[in-house]
């Protein structure tokens, strides 16, 4: 059975209205499925958000040695749990992924997901920072240009420097709309993220350090000088632009990491 009559024959089954809330949108598309599984090897443990009626689970499955779904809807577990009741390399988890302590679910594994969108940015926020070093996800193409993007660039905004601070990241595919049913409002991107051994860049206070690119572009038409001078006391910031050789006229969103690395580690220093 082709895999959109299988996802039309499993909805009518289980009488399945997608939950626009839950952003589910099924993926039909063989090509696109198959791009996600590439980087999945036999010896792997994959670890898939929100599996929904299992269509890429089904492929994992036959390549992984172990996959572990984490699905918030009660519905789709009793489709998993059915659909894949005698495969003995499935584990089924009915959490929100938000609640989940990933490094405790399993260790060195890989992540592998078509996303639901509304959380796109918290996910990956998230997922960045667990031991997960391997990440294969399906995105809105928009977050997913901007997590891909160069920071300083056009298309940068702060999670590019989330991003960019722990791993290298590029959109391996791009996916129409008519790939899923329903179709999503937006067109889509596959993104394959891979952890650095370190951060890029050597910085003092982490907290501080994100602080500032996030108010930083949260007040992104200001100039430097006037984006995060309430997070840096006016006076300082002058003496640590002057120091590091940075107009205060410049805009933040032209900086690169190191820079912000290092307005953050001077300050981090004077305190
Ligand atoms: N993997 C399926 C596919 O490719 O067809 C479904 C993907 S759909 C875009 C997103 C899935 O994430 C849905 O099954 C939805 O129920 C689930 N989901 C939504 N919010 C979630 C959350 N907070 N934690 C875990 N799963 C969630």
């Amino acid at each position: 059975m082709s895999i959109i009559k299988e996802t039309k024959f499993t909805m009518h089954k289980y009488n399945i209205h997608p939950n626009k809330n839950l952003g589910q949108n099924f993926l039909i598309d063989d090509e696109a499925l198959n791009t996600i599984a590439e980087h999945v090897e036999k010896d792997d443990t994959i670890i898939e958000i929100g599996p929904g009626l299992g269509t890429l689970t089904a492929i994992l499955l036959e390549k992984a040695k172990k996959v572990i779904v984490i699905e918030l809807d009660n519905k789709m577990i009793e489709i998993l749990e059915d659909r894949f009741k005698l495969y003995n390399n499935i584990e089924i988890i009915n959490q929100d992924i938000l609640k989940v302590d990933i490094n405790r679910i399993a260790k060195k594994a890989k992540i592998v997901a078509n996303l639901p969108y509304y959380i796109t940015t918290q996910i990956i926020t998230k997922i960045i920072k667990s031991d997960v070093e391997d990440i294969t996800v399906l995105i809105q193409k928009e977050v997913a240009e901007r997590i891909c993007a160069i920071p300083g660039t056009k298309h940068a905004g702060a999670i590019t420097y989330y991003i960019y601070y722990y791993a290298d990241a590029k959109i391996i595919k791009n996916v129409p709309k008519e790939s899923f049913i329903p179709n999503p409002k937006v067109e889509s991107a596959i993104v394959r993220i891979n952890k650095l051994d370190k951060p890029r860049v050597k910085v003092l206070d982490e907290d501080l350090f994100f602080k500032i690119i996030k108010e930083n572009f949260t007040k992104r038409r200001k100039n430097l000088l006037n984006s995060i001078s309430n997070i840096i006391e006016r006076e300082k910031l002058i003496d640590i632009l002057k120091q590091l050789g940075i107009d205060e006229r410049q805009r933040g969103e032209e900086l690169s990491l190191e820079q912000f690395a290092k307005i953050s580690n001077l300050y981090t220093k004077l305190k």
